[in-house]
């Protein structure tokens, strides 16, 4: 673990797909990314998901992030885990649910560059987690330093969340366009994405 709480993509539990391979080949180059948010985005919140049993995967995020790949951009997730802090799950629990999701997405040909998340709170149980973390949405934390690890165009990029604090963690990153699951359509999101794409001949594909 990091200094900071939050375990950043050059970890060995980063699955490593052909998208994170052609991202480190071409250092020089800016990337695009789609970030979501996990729970309420990428599974149903149904409060503290950790195992493969509790996971009910929200309709439509695997067409969204074909059209990502499609279009170029990278798969982020960025994800709050105060239930570490809190001693719900630990970390290596969280780290192996984790690989589990990056392998359901791979086996649908959708490599996730890498996840990011922060356990920390600050009310948590465990006292190595309980602090006013830089990196717990709405914070920018997890976002920036994803943008350092890869090489990220955070204005060309976009994020979907399904809180007021994703969008706001988005703002203040300086992320290109924040999506609220709820108000904005599945449809609308696609279309920007693609909208961008057209416009961004300068980023590499990845
Ligand atoms: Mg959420």
């Amino acid at each position: 673990m990091s200094e900071s709480g939050v375990i950043r993509a050059a970890g060995e539990w980063v699955v490593a797909g052909p998208a994170a391979v052609e991202a480190r080949r071409q250092p020089g180059m800016r990337q695009r990314a789609l970030f979501l948010d996990r729970d309420g985005v990428i599974n149903v919140d149904h409060g503290y998901v950790h195992t493969a049993e509790m996971t009910e995967w929200v309709p439509g995020i695997f067409e969204l992030c074909k059209v990502a790949l499609d279009v170029g951009l990278a798969l982020v997730v960025v994800t709050n885990q105060a239930g570490i802090g809190r001693g719900y799950y630990d970390d290596g629990q969280f780290r192996d649910y984790a690989r589990w999701v990056h392998a359901q997405f791979m086996q649908r040909g959708l490599p996730i560059l890498a996840t990011y998340y922060c356990p920390e709170h600050p009310e948590a149980v465990i006292p190595a987690y309980r602090n006013d973390s830089g990196y717990r949405k709405p914070q920018p934390g997890m976002l920036l330093d994803a943008a350092r690890d890869w090489n990220l165009d955070l204005g060309a990029s976009l994020l979907v969340g399904d809180q007021p604090s994703d969008i706001e963690a988005a703002r203040r990153a300086h992320v290109g366009r924040a999506f609220l699951m709820g108000e904005d359509r599945w449809e609308d999101v696609a279309a920007w994405m693609r909208t961008m794409s057209s416009r961004g001949r300068d980023h590499a594909p990845l």
